[in-house]
């Protein structure tokens, strides 16, 4: 992973220091930002922000495959091998949703 950009250091690293947080005179291993201390919790502010960063990227997905799993629902065929498939890939579909739940930790 590469190291902090300039939007990160100056949007994340540089509020916290303003915040009160203490920044330590160690790195983060996995991106080379500072690491800080608050309330005795030593963290990387950037990873940390990266990771929720994902988590919103993961909503994106769920709310697209939630998107096509109603309009499939929506638009079930009445060819019987056609609905099959159908119903198998909303299987599938809700599948991935599930996986993603667990993902999320919510
Ligand atoms: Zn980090």
């Amino acid at each position: 992973m590469k190291g902090p950009t300039e939007w990160e250091m100056r949007n994340i690293i540089m509020p916290l220091m303003l915040s009160g947080a203490k920044m330590l005179d160690r790195h983060c291993p996995k991106c080379g930002s500072p690491l800080f201390e608050k309330n005795g919790r030593v963290f990387c502010p950037v990873c940390e922000y990266r990771e929720r960063q994902k988590k919103g990227e993961m909503k994106g997905v769920e709310e697209r495959l939630r998107e096509k799993l109603t309009e499939m629902a929506n638009s079930l065929p009445s060819d019987i091998d056609e609905l099959e498939k159908h119903l198998r890939a909303m299987e599938r579909i809700i599948e991935l949703l599930e996986r993603y739940k667990k993902l999320g930790g919510e």
